[in-house]
């Protein structure tokens, strides 16, 4: 690697502290290695427990994954729908991770499931469809991750809330109980589907309960659907919070570690990211990142522009503009800002642009914007639409400052890789009336799990999962939410 990214620095931690392995084809996926030359801030430093994990979770995909004898074997028993007994500590077992809806969702998701299987030793298997085999490299070394084709159950991809053998299902019919001791691993079910996408019922989040972490543990197969960040929902999790607070010494790095040790661009969406960012942000003393969701069919709205501009000027993210009249202040010597707008419209990225064309920064900074493209409407599956999604979401986590959108996804991933606690513009109770304050600085970087359990395993009743444990609270975009603070 002999390119010089930024002038300011000269160093640079390709492996991120231990987090990447070291040994992958580089020209395989160039992402793997370059992304620590693009990013000014190095990144949060992973606790030395979390690297040899991740090591230990790379041999066991190795030895496990597919193509593998133990791969072969455990295929078998799913297919005959017996489980074998106990499972010794020499055994695989499987989650396979159903990502679908929207780039964000599909990542957190994938996330999740791996920090899942980090703290079960589980080996993970991503399913290949939604792009979720295209946009990104292989993050294990010497193996694959994706689920190759041929599973026996072969309908997975449709399981659902009605799935007859989801473990929210099971419970209630009593096909499996909790409540009983120990269950021999003998009678249970060879596979079990983890229903934890947004309509999850309450038997389906018994899942984040300890004796029903007991029984799934003795499960060789899992099935997981989500399309959230469960991750709050496992520091609930009494036998897990040990092993957390050993992985994750600063508690709010969850995220920020594991998306940028599994989800590498491919090398298409690499040339997207750093020609783009060569070209319009490199050069610039400071860079910030405004991600504004918008929905297909909303009409442009003049209240979120106000929003924005309300929230940016008013925490100093973007300079005050001088009346037309007045002269402008130049500047001791030429400082350069360089705004990053990712939205599906082109509007408000167009009036901000106008407004530090028309009139002069009050700081006498030269502020150009720029946003790479503009999809207009949402779409699923189009492979192009996909990679824009993913090669802006890295363009927002390779800004110094970044101002998200409230319930988003999309803005999660990109604080979370870029390590940066963001300004949430405040979702409008109704559409003509400006929020105020405009928008807030997060509590923390990691993302906000939107449909979390309502219950206290240990009461067994409905309770505020917010005040349960001290690092995980509500959000403050969505107030149901939980998050790790
Ligand atoms: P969320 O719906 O905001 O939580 O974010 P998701 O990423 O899950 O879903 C939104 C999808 O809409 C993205 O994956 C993109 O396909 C598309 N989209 C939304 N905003 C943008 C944007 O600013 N740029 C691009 N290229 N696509 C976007």
């Amino acid at each position: 690697v002999n390119r010089r990214v930024s002038g300011d620095r000269s160093y640079h931690d390709k492996l991120l502290g231990g987090l990447l392995a070291d040994g992958f084809d580089e020209g395989s996926c160039r992402s793997r290695y370059q992304s620590a030359m693009y990013r000014r801030r190095p990144g949060r430093q992973p606790s030395a427990h979390l690297v040899s994990k991740l090591r230990q979770q790379e041999a066991l995909q190795r030895r496990c994954g597919p193509g593998t004898v133990a791969y072969g074997h455990a295929l078998e028993q799913l297919r005959s729908g017996k489980s074998s007994g106990d499972i010794g500590s020499n055994e695989c077992k499987y989650l396979v991770s159903i990502s679908y809806r929207g780039l964000g969702n599909r990542i957190l998701a994938a996330a999740s499931a791996f920090l899942y299987a980090l703290l079960t030793d589980r080996v993970l298997l991503v399913d290949p469809s939604n792009e979720m085999g295209e946009l990104f490299c292989e993050p294990f070394p010497g193996t694959t991750w994706l689920l190759p084709p041929g599973f026996p159950l072969s309908s997975y991809t449709n399981f659902s809330i009605s799935t007859a053998e989801s473990y929210g299902n099971m419970l209630r019919r009593k096909a499996i109980r909790t409540d009983v001791g120990n269950v021999p691993a003998a009678r249970l079910p060879v596979f079990s589907y983890v229903h934890l996408d947004h309509d999850a019922t309450e038997q389906d989040k018994f899942f984040f309960c300890d004796e029903d972490q007991r029984v799934l543990r003795n499960v060789p197969w899992l099935v997981m659907r989500t399309d959230s960040y469960i991750v709050p929902g496992l520091f609930l999790v009494t036998a897990f919070q040990e092993e957390l607070g050993r992985l994750f010494p600063e508690v709010d790095t969850v995220f920020h570690h594991i998306v940028r040790y599994l989800f590498h661009p491919n090398n298409h969406v690499w040339g997207l990211v750093t020609r783009y960012y060569d070209a319009y942000l490199a050069t610039a003393q400071r860079r910030v990142g405004i991600q504004v969701r918008v929905f297909g069919a909303q009409p442009n709205s003049p209240e979120l522009l106000e929003q924005i501009t309300n929230c940016a000027q008013k925490e100093r993210l973007l300079p005050e503009l001088l009346a037309a009249s007045e002269p402008a202040v130049p500047g001791p010597r030429r400082n350069t800002k360089a705004v990053l707008v990712t939205s599906l419209k082109s509007w408000y990225y167009e009036k901000l642009k106008g407004m530090y064309w028309e009139r002069a920064a009050a700081t006498g900074e030269a502020v150009s914007v720029h946003q790479p493209s503009h999809e207009e409407f949402q779409r699923f599956g189009a492979r192009s639409h996909d990679a824009k999604a993913w090669a802006e979401i890295y363009l927002l986590s390779l800004t110094d400052e970044l101002v998200t959108t409230a319930w988003s996804t999309f803005g999660y991933v990109a604080q979370g890789l870029g390590g940066l606690r963001p300004w949430v513009l405040y979702r409008p109770d109704n559409d003509t009336h400006v929020p105020d304050p405009p928008c807030a600085r997060d509590v923390s970087m990691d993302p906000c799990f939107h449909a979390p359990p309502f219950y206290d395993c240990r009461l067994k009743r409905g309770a505020d999962t917010g005040k349960i444990v001290p690092q995980v609270q509500h959000c403050i975009d969505m107030g149901w939410g939980l998050k790790i603070v």
